[in-house]
């Protein structure tokens, strides 16, 4: 679907400028979408307001529009998304002369969208996005990715109203910060994986299992191949790859607008990363990037459902004597995964909720293997083989072996099964867990020598 359409199906954001010189018409942007305001507030960090952060202050003087106020996060270290810069920036902005008709303008990456998005939110005021980066797929979707009591949260909060990306701006910022984006979108190959595995399983009764949504699909699904192909170069500052990476990324929000929840943008390879963000990973000292993060998910759900997937005859073998654990079971084997994070009791919970009673697993398994065929070749129709993945992550100068973020083959296979515990959202991982092939999957990942290598 096309970059007008998907805007059209977003009912938050109404503009995005994506071109060179785009910072030309911020004025023009206020003028038109926010015509009460008495002026801004700018956030950045000292890299952001580097790259734009100051040719923005200039336009806007020149255009007579009054800057209330400039907020300069430090440079290092790398800022985080901390709940804390929220409850600093709400205090801030309204502390500032008429701040209920000023409109805060994010200037930087997804970081500082995402802490200016959910103070937005909470003070209620619309803001403006001004990316420098095409590193997230976070500047466009109805909520901010924030570390609230340990545990990484998607916050409900309106997008931006309008978004200014100028590309040549985004061409300029660090390589590290591209191949992030290209990491993010290369994810949405497995939510589509595991949207097509979820429907299945709800029509059988699971929870968290809804039905395609096909306008969110079209979005998103049927470009996503040639978009990866096309963004590749984004890394070495190519525009026309910079241009396709971020509309990517950015329509990937408009779909999340559009369906209200992330299941359209994000299935079990955000799991992997959301337990290392709880982690906090970092690698040789500097904290590793979301998309990074995302990119050895996705190489691993991948992996995953591969082998899943394999065998043309019939779901994998379950173990002789195999059992599910009992809700006790899980609540102990949950406490010990999770042992010394702030959010223990919290994940113990949600992995013994989204327990189904025995009766709906049989129906889910029963369903999968009534329908394999159809199944298999449907999923193995989208996902990118492991092969061919890695090659685009290569190509991309991504993440493609778990110790180019600082982890080992077997930190990811840990990370499986705390991902398979932390959300009530179905994926591949609870396929396999509920028809008791959930580690010999892994142990077949761990015996390769393809995977994750
Ligand atoms: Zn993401």
């Amino acid at each position: 679907m096309k970059l007008e359409e998907c805007l059209k199906r977003a009912d938050e954001t109404k503009e995005l400028i994506l071109k060179k010189n785009a910072l030309e018409e911020i004025p023009a942007m206020l003028d038109a979408f926010f015509p009460a305001n008495s002026g801004v507030c700018l956030v950045s960090d000292e890299h952001t307001h580097k790259a734009a952060g100051a040719r923005v202050e200039e336009i806007l003087k020149k255009a007579g529009i009054n800057i209330a106020g400039s907020h300069i996060f430090p440079g290092e270290p790398r800022l985080h998304a901390e709940y804390s810069h929220v409850t600093f920036l709400k205090d801030w902005i309204s502390s500032l002369p008429d701040w209920k008709n000023l409109v805060p303008v994010s200037v930087g990456a997804g970081t500082v969208n995402d802490l200016l998005k959910c103070t937005s939110s909470e003070l209620k005021i619309r803001y403006m996005s001004v990316p420098t980066a095409s590193s997230v797929d976070g500047f466009t979707p109805n909520g901010a990715a924030l570390l609230l009591d340990g545990f990484k949260q998607t916050v409900p909060c309106p997008a931006p109203l309008v978004v200014v990306a100028d590309i040549d701006v985004i061409a300029g910022a660090p390589a590290y910060l591209a191949s992030s984006g290209f990491g993010d979108l290369a994810s949405k190959i497995i939510a589509g994986t595991d949207w097509i595995i979820a429907e299945k399983a709800g029509s059988a009764g699971a929870m968290e299992a809804p039905a395609i949504d096909e306008i969110a699909w079209a979005m998103i699904q049927p470009g996503l191949l040639d978009a990866l192909n096309n963004s590749i170069n984004a890394s070495r500052g190519d525009g026309d790859a910079i241009k396709i990476l971020f509309e990517s990324l950015a329509i990937t929000g408009f779909a999340m607008q559009h369906y209200k929840d992330a299941r359209p943008v994000a299935g079990s390879e955000h799991l992997f990363s959301h337990v290392w963000e709880m982690e906090d990973l970092s690698f040789n000292g500097v904290p590793v990037t979301h998309g990074h993060k995302v990119a050895i998910g996705t190489l691993a759900a991948t992996a995953f459902t591969e082998l899943f997937f394999a065998d043309p005859k019939g779901p994998p073998e379950v173990p002789k004597g195999f059992t599910r654990p009992t809700k006790a079971e899980r609540k102990a084997a949950t406490e010990a995964a999770f042992k010394g994070s702030r959010a223990c009791s919290r994940l113990a919970e949600t992995a013994v909720n989204k327990m189904m009673d025995d009766k709906t697993v049989d129906a889910i398994n029963q369903t999968f293997r009534d329908s394999w065929k159809e199944m298999r070749g449907r999923i193995l129709e989208r996902l990118l083989p492991y092969s061919e993945l890695k090659r685009l992550m290569v190509r991309a100068d991504c993440p493609n072996q778990p110790e180019t973020i600082g982890l080992t083959l077997n930190d990811v296979i840990i990370t499986a099964r705390k991902a398979q515990m932390m959300r009530n959202k179905y994926t591949i991982l609870d396929l396999a867990f509920d028809m008791g092939n959930f580690e010999g999957i892994l142990a077949k990942i761990e015996a390769s020598d393809i995977y994750l290598r």
